[in-house]
């Protein structure tokens, strides 16, 4: 599905099953954070950069809109993504830059910002808007840059004043690789040395980027931590290959770890140290997983090391995690679902930084842990988490490990894609039963195909089912189409195929009164609803079926028995393809769809429906209400449980308000 901008949309409700074993292999998208350095370096470097496997996230996106917005241009033929740069190109954008949800395409393009002459302003969501900027704010201003934000934390909007900058050394209180590349990046246009030192190795991309680009640049441990300097340097075009993202590898192998009898592989994932800690916490949980080093592709990669990783199901036994094993945290959520189902109490210990995350993490993963029945607690920074792994009741065959008692839910992500990914790997764990996952559109900031991988590795996920019928004029099409957009759901319009069957009669000269003939017709024919177009046997017929010579002939095409079987049979199956949707017509509710989540029938007053459908003679429409409402295969009718709804007089968004409301 995608939006008319191009952006991938993902349905905001989701009810993922559990129950079934997972098994197989799969690609996660492009690690997100090489993504974002790779256009950023790319839009750096004197020539044209070569990008593949770059993550299809709509995080990754702003970055790519923001470098172009800079002077980049960027070009993507779908596999390999080009960025051609260079510093005569890059200047201060003409608008502002909107990172959508994407605190990291803030935090590294500020530091772009501030090396170029001019005013830069970098928008986000209202909850990026929530996000700290005082710990980038802070360096850059110390290299000689404005910056500006709401409050003493310096909320965004954020506005940069770049000019001459001077090299400084910056040690982060923090752990925190964004900081760490705004001051490498403010690091490449400033006069003397740039030089961070950190005290928890964070992830190393951007060094390892820039280094790949050929920058003035060095990296030394010290003890504990390591020492990283930079001087401006020119930086030349470079070829990478973006490996898997390990912290959305993690949701799959935390999955398989604890989804009775399954075993998965994920391919070629990043697997430097820094990114891989949540593979040592599950070790030492007990967990069955492995790296297999050298898949295809890993030696071109030019940015570290890549594996495959493997997950096996099996017992868990409770741990303490420290938040310096994985310094993002991004994997917190994915392990705490494998906490739940372990035996014993987890201790994470230092999880602050999850408060300042997409949404308040802390609190979000102690809501899902409630719900999934793993009582979770807050002292201080340190989540405390009561698995319920170990032998079941039922369990006194020695196999232990079955997590006995995870129970379904009902969780809202409030739009945070790591939530609602960890909230499916639990539903997924939750056994025989279903949970409903609101905030779920989140997700394609990060991993728009996760529910096609979900169902590729043998989980079980659907969306709602919105049943619309109704007589002619009485606004369906405008209310499912917006109930759709508002969902994020693919909408079907059932009247569409019988309009097209119609149509293909008239064309083949066969009678629409000729049962056999036309439903010989309806079996045969292939049949695309749309949208965009509406295609019948090759032929685009989205305006040809809105004719009055189809007007008057669909009625009784769709009075025919075996011509309802027939579309009836195509209307299940697209429901089935989309997981769920939003589908109009007049026996949905009745007899396409008897189970659907919510069935509306729709209604207007005749003088209103007439109106609406001007186009339509009213003797025609009224004729073909009565033939709908006559016939004997499938009337129009009102299922018993379909809530009532007369659009007469109202607007569509009152209507629509009214329908989702009964979906709440
Ligand atoms: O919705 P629309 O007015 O385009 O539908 C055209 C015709 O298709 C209806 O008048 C009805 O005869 C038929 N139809 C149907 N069952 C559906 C959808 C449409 O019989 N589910």
């Amino acid at each position: 599905m995608s939006s008319g901008h191009g952006r991938p949309v993902l349905p905001e409700t989701v009810l993922v099953a559990g129950g079934a074993p997972l098994g197989g292999e799969l690609r996660v998208p492009g690690d997100k954070s090489i993504s974002h350095r790779a256009l950023i370096v790319g839009a750096l470097g004197e020539g044209t950069s070569l990008v593949r496997g770059l993550s299809d996230g709509d995080d990754v996106r702003r970055t790519r809109d923001a470098v172009a917005a800079l002077g980049a241009e960027v070009h993507d033929d779908g596999e390999v993504v080009t960025v051609t740069g260079g510093r005569s190109l890059l200047h201060a954008p003409l608008g502002p830059l909107d990172c959508g949800n994407s605190g990291t395409s803030m935090r590294l393009l500020a530091g772009v910002a501030a090396g170029l002459a001019g005013v830069t302003v970098l928008v986000g969501d209202a909850s990026l808007s929530t996000r700290p900027m005082d710990r980038i704010a802070a360096p850059l201003r110390a290299m000689g840059a404005g910056v500006t934000g709401s409050g003493a934390r310096c909320l965004p909007p954020l506005t940069v004043t770049g000019g001459s900058l001077h090299g400084i050394t910056w040690v982060p209180e923090v752990a925190s690789a964004q900081v760490k590349s705004a001051v490498l990046l403010a690091g490449l246009f400033a006069a003397g040395e740039t030089t961070v030192r950190e005290r928890v190795r964070t992830r190393p991309h951007t060094e390892e980027l820039l280094a790949l680009a050929g920058a003035d640049i060095e990296v030394a441990d010290d003890g504990d931590g390591r020492v990283v300097r930079v001087r401006a340097s020119a930086l030349r075009p470079f070829d990478v290959v973006v490996p898997g993202d390990p912290s959305q590898a993690a949701f799959w192998v935390v999955a398989a770890c604890v989804v009775p009898e399954s075993a998965l592989r994920v391919r070629g994932v990043y697997a430097g140290e820094t990114r891989t800690g949540f593979l040592s916490v599950l070790r030492r949980m007990g967990a069955r997983v492995g790296l297999h080093g050298g898949a295809p592709g890993g030696s071109r990669s030019g940015v570290g090391a890549v594996a495959d990783v493997t997950a096996q199901w099996g017992p868990l036994s409770a741990t303490v995690v420290h938040a310096s094993e994985i310094p993002s945290l991004d994997e917190v959520p994915a392990l705490a679902v494998a906490a739940a189902c372990a035996e014993g109490t987890t201790r994470f210990v230092g999880m602050g930084e999850l408060r300042v995350k997409e949404s308040d993490r802390l609190r979000a993963v102690a809501r899902l842990l409630d719900a999934v029945g793993a009582p979770a607690r807050i002292e201080g920074d340190d989540l405390l988490v009561e698995g319920v792994g170990g032998d079941g009741e039922e369990g006194g065959d020695g196999s232990g490990g079955s997590p006995k008692g995870l129970r379904h839910f009902r969780f809202d992500s409030q739009g945070d894609h790591r939530m609602a990914m960890a909230a499916a790997v639990a539903a997924l764990a939750a056994g025989p039963g279903e949970s409903r996952i609101d905030g779920f559109g989140g997700v394609a900031t990060s991993y728009p195909a996760f529910l096609t991988h979900l169902r590729h590795v043998g989980g079980h996920a659907r969306v709602q089912l919105v049943a619309i019928d109704g007589p002619a004029g009485s606004g369906k099409s405008t209310v499912s189409r917006a109930i759709a957009g508002r969902l994020g759901l693919d909408r079907l319009d059932t009247g569409a195929m019988y309009r097209a069957v119609a149509w293909a009669a008239l064309e083949r000269g066969i009678d629409p009164q000729d049962a056999p003939g036309v439903a010989e017709l309806a079996h045969s024919a292939v049949i695309d609803p749309g949208p965009p177009d509406v295609v019948i046997d090759g032929v685009v017929v989205t305006s040809a079926i809105r004719t009055p010579e189809v007007n008057r002939a669909v009625s009784a095409v769709a009075a025919n028995p075996s011509v309802r079987a027939a579309l009836v049979e195509r209307q299940r199956a697209w429901a089935a393809a989309h997981g769920g949707g939003v589908v109009e017509g007049r026996d949905i509710g009745t007899v396409v769809f008897p189970h659907a989540d919510l069935k509306v029938f729709l209604t207007a007053a005749p003088e209103e429906r007439a109106r609406r459908r001007r186009e339509e003679p009213s003797e025609g429409v009224a004729r073909r209400d009565e033939l709908d409402r006559t016939r004997t295969a499938s009337p129009l009718a009102q299922a018993a449980d379909a809530r009532l709804v007369d659009t007469t007089c109202r607007s569509v968004d009152e209507v629509v308000e009214e329908i989702l409301s009964c979906l709440r």
